[in-house]
């Protein structure tokens, strides 16, 4: 599967938001959200934001939440169709399932300090399901769902090392956090309230159904 390799603050410029890719980056003053200069789309005619027809604004909602999670268009694609088959909002069950990610978990729960990382940390083995190794960070977590770190003095010291960048940290009321194991429950479904992404999901929803 293709794999995005160039800057991600690019992606947040397309889109005209913070997507918060790059971790503790994008909470300083060098985002080039946050600069009025910066702040335009890439390309020679970036400065020329057009007012977008229909189409376009419905696929750029579509492209924000395929970036800001870190999505191929054919994951995105099969999560759409997983959200269509079950029951409620397909738009708002679509956010939950893909807030559901183990990499959007760790991200989440402050194991790492973007979805990037927190990729590179399941892939690497050092998060475990259930007292079981999970490397693959698409996999869905549930109720009850515990989450660890690998019992090992290095993976236990890597998350506590960023557990302290922010001493002050609370989890998601859906998480349970025990910072000193480190070790979470999942105790709920997270509601789209815990989607903290400022998007209209109906108009993904009609971009994806038409
Ligand atoms: Fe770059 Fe992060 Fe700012 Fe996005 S939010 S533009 S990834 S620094």
């Amino acid at each position: 599967m293709g794999r995005y390799l160039n800057s991600s603050c690019k992606l947040c410029r397309r889109e005209g938001m913070k997507l918060m890719l790059k971790g503790i980056r994008c909470e300083t003053s060098k985002c080039p959200i946050e600069k009025r200069q910066k702040n335009i789309a890439p390309g020679m005619h970036g400065w020329r934001r057009s007012r977008g027809t229909d189409y376009g604004v419905r696929l750029r909602e579509k492209q924000k939440v395929k970036r800001y999670y870190g999505l191929a268009e054919r994951q995105f694609i099969r999560y759409f169709h997983k959200a269509e088959k079950t029951k409620g909002n397909t738009g708002e069950v679509l956010l939950c399932l893909l807030e559901r990610r183990l990499d959007n978990v760790v991200y989440k729960l402050n194991f790492a300090p973007s979805r990037k990382t927190a990729r590179q940390l399941i892939s690497h083995g050092h998060i475990y399901i259930n007292n079981k190794k999970v490397d693959v960070p698409d996999f869905t977590v549930s109720i009850g769902d515990k989450i660890s770190v690998k019992p090992s003095e290095k993976s236990k010291k890597r998350i506590k090392t960023q557990l302290d960048t922010n001493p002050n940290f609370t989890a998601q009321s859906w998480l349970q956090l025990d910072p000193n194991t480190p070790a979470a429950t999942v105790v709920a479904m997270p509601s789209r309230q815990d989607v903290q992404l400022p998007i209209e999901e109906q108009l993904v929803v009609e971009f994806c159904s038409r």
